[in-house]
């Protein structure tokens, strides 16, 4: 038995229970664990089903150049459906991301534009307006704008939401998911809400971004917003993809708090995990009051911790931020809270 191409291998991913780190917790705490994606995250999902329904739509043609403002994990999703399907890419991204994300990207043959952090999203050497530019100017492009592009939501409603339901028998009360643009917890929470609408869906944020307040507010504050480490989830804008309509709640993390919970998991479970892992499992411990006996929570890992190995798996990155000399003090608090 074998896949016709890497792509097929994308999605069923396992569902595993969490042991030691969540022994305080009441219920049973399964963790989603979605780095066996053949590009080690939950974005190889969405990026297929982007490329898919703009290939239907007819925007995607034949030798076509897909372009998006992206380091990250959506750009290893497109990238390497676009080498299997036959499309060019061009990133772009900022110079704060590190080295090893860009060369990953080009590994897969993508073309990548490193273009200045410190300058206002208007700035025409931004990275927002370099690839609004390169969709402008590049013949036969499209831009996926992961935002805003409805299917990014929609493939976790087909695909992540259906397998949770499955996998749980039916029987998950909670879904724990850091929200960035907000296609995972959208489209798997509405989908799973759609089923029983008693499951609760927890939205996790960071100290920085805007949503836990426009949630609770309806508030878009600008004073929510600063710089943050904690890479993935939180935003200083309102994505399309956010449907707050099927968020409960959302809960914030810090940045410390997500990085010393994120070494945790390889250390208590054997999980080699990505940063937004650790934030998720840390805002679900601050909310574990909530809890009951029966209840069958799901959380949303989203991606590899070899995409850390320069942050929260590097002692001299920590060591810098303060976050080392009480890891263990901070750790334990975090279970004891
Ligand atoms: N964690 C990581 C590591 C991510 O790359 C992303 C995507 N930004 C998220 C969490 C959040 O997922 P979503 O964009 O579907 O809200």
């Amino acid at each position: 038995m074998w896949y016709n191409n890497i792509l097929e291998t994308i999605g069923n991913t396992p569902l595993v229970k969490l042991n030691k780190i969540t022994k305080d917790l009441k219920g049973t705490i399964l963790a989603k664990i979605e780095t066996t994606n053949p590009g080690n995250s939950i974005k190889d999902r969405m990026a297929l089903k982007m490329i898919e329904d703009a290939e239907q739509a007819g925007l995607l043609k034949p030798g076509g150049t897909i372009i998006e403002g992206t380091s990250g994990n959506t750009g290893m999703g497109l990238a390497m459906a676009a080498v299997v399907k036959g499309y060019k890419c061009i990133f772009t991204t900022t110079d704060k991301q590190s080295k090893e994300k860009v060369d990953a990207l080009r590994a897969f043959g993508a073309e990548v534009i490193v273009c200045p952090t410190n300058v206002d999203p208007e700035d025409p050497r931004s990275y927002y307006s370099v690839s609004s530019r390169l969709e402008r100017e590049v013949p036969n492009s499209w831009k996926a704008n992961q935002y805003d592009n409805p299917s990014n939501a929609q493939a976790h409603y087909e695909q992540t939401g259906p397998e949770i339901w499955e996998q749980t028998e039916g029987k998950i009360t909670h879904l724990v998911v850091g929200v960035g643009t907000g296609g995972t917890i959208s489209g798997a929470g509405r989908y799973l809400k759609e089923q029983n609408p008693n499951i609760k869906i927890w939205g996790i944020d960071t100290y920085g971004s805007v949503f836990k307040k426009y949630k609770e507010t309806g508030i878009f504050d600008k004073n929510e917003i600063y710089p943050y480490i904690t890479e993935g989830i939180g935003e200083d804008f309102l994505p399309e993809n956010v449907d707050f309509s099927v968020i409960d709640l959302f809960e914030k993390v810090t940045d410390k708090d997500a990085a010393l919970m994120t070494r945790e998991l390889a250390r208590k479970e054997g999980i080699f995990a990505g940063n937004s892992a650790g934030s998720a499992l840390a805002g679900l411990i601050q909310l574990k009051d909530s809890l009951k006996e029966d209840d069958l929570v799901v959380v949303i890992f989203h991606d590899h911790g070899s995409r850390y190995m320069g942050k929260m798996y590097n002692e001299d990155w920590l060591r810098e931020r303060g976050f080392l000399e009480d890891e263990k003090l901070n750790a334990k608090s975090i279970l004891k809270r």
